[in-house]
């Protein structure tokens, strides 16, 4: 049993990770400051006596004697990481900070939730981990991409500098059951839309492709990742390379919902990737032959199923 600490552990992720780590029989810190996490999240979590919540914000220091953390606290989605910039890369580069800070002084191991927006809007594809990506410095989302850029920057530091065993995923887009219903990430957009039979918004022409991985896949990845070598750090692009354009996404959505929704076009927002694939060679070849198991329409299936239940709730 490992003493496990999870930043934006309440959040559609880190929630995910804790419900594996706690069945596993680890004892876990989730810490949290609710900003787009819940404690509905982990709700079902409160009453294992190996499950702690902690209310704290990753800009200020944390202490806890932990073997293992995985820093997660961040918001993820256009919508949340712009309503406030200056506080999403404070939370990212502080709260970085902090947690290498906390790792060097009680010799834990740590990982780092970076993200496929390193790679910026890319030139190559699909994107390999020694590609340094095509990053606007002072575009509407440098907050994030320059953020965690920043945080895989001083990870590497802390690891040269302090000897501080660290661990980077590139996470690609994740899906699945608690993921934010407002948070305007196209596959809870696309959902929550087609439930409530309104139109299906399609940014562009709907040409532009993600490559979608359903969160157990990612889950098994994080923890394959903080088992690696030692000195093994990364980089490692976590993702399933099958790619969708926004217009496959939507008819295979409306086929699964049966809903009668129309689709319509809006404006590309700034900035938005065309493409985005990952190259998951050294995922499969350093994490033991880990390679994405769920396919989109059994993801999708899934995804549905929560949405389905968290509207008639609301109902
Ligand atoms: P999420 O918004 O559901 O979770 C983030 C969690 O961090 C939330 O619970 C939030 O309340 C918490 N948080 C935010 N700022 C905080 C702060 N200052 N202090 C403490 N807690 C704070 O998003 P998610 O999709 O679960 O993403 C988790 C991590 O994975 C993020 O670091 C994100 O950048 C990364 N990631 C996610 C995806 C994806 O597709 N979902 C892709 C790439 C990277
Ligand atoms: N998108 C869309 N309709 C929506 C929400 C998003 O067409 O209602 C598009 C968006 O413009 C982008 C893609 O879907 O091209 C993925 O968007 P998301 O915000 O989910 O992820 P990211 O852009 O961060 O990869």
């Amino acid at each position: 049993m490992k003493r496990i600490l999870v930043t934006g552990g309440a959040g559609f992720i880190g929630s995910h990770l804790c419900d594996t780590l706690i069945a596993q029989g680890h004892d876990v810190i989730c810490l949290d400051n609710y900003f787009t996490g819940s404690k509905q999240n982990i709700i079902h979590l409160l009453d294992s006596p190996y499950f702690e919540l902690v209310r704290h914000d990753v800009t200020h220091p944390y202490f806890a004697e932990v073997d293992e953390i995985y820093n997660l606290a961040c918001p993820a989605s256009p919508i949340h990481y712009q309503y406030n910039p200056i506080k999403t890369i404070k939370t990212s580069v502080m709260g970085a900070i902090n947690m290498l800070g906390l790792a060097k002084r009680i010799k834990a191991k740590i990982l780092q939730a970076s993200t496929s927006e390193v790679y910026g809007d890319p030139l190559t594809h699909p994107q390999v981990e020694n590609y340094w990506g095509n990053v606007n410095p002072i575009g509407v989302r440098s907050c994030y991409d320059e953020g965690k850029r920043c945080a895989e920057s001083l990870f590497m530091n802390y690891h040269r500098q302090n000897q501080v065993t660290i661990k980077i995923i590139r996470i690609f887009n994740t899906y699945g059951p608690r993921m934010h219903p407002n948070d305007g990430r196209v596959v809870s957009n696309f959902i929550v839309q087609a439930l409530k039979n309104q139109p299906i918004t399609i940014f562009g022409d709907g040409h532009q492709t993600r490559s979608f991985q359903y969160i157990d896949d990612l889950v098994e990845a994080m923890m394959r990742m903080m088992e690696t070598r030692e000195d093994f750090c990364g980089p490692v692009n976590i993702g399933n390379p099958n790619e969708f354009s926004m217009l496959e996404l939507a008819k295979e959505v409306l086929d699964l919902t049966g809903s009668r929704s129309k689709i319509v076009f809006k404006p590309l927002p700034e900035d938005d990737p065309t493409q985005r694939q990952p190259d998951i060679s050294l995922a499969k070849k350093e994490l033991n032959n880990w390679e994405p198991k769920v396919q989109l329409r059994e993801g999708l299936t899934k995804t549905i199923e929560y949405f389905d239940q968290l509207l008639k709730n609301q109902k």
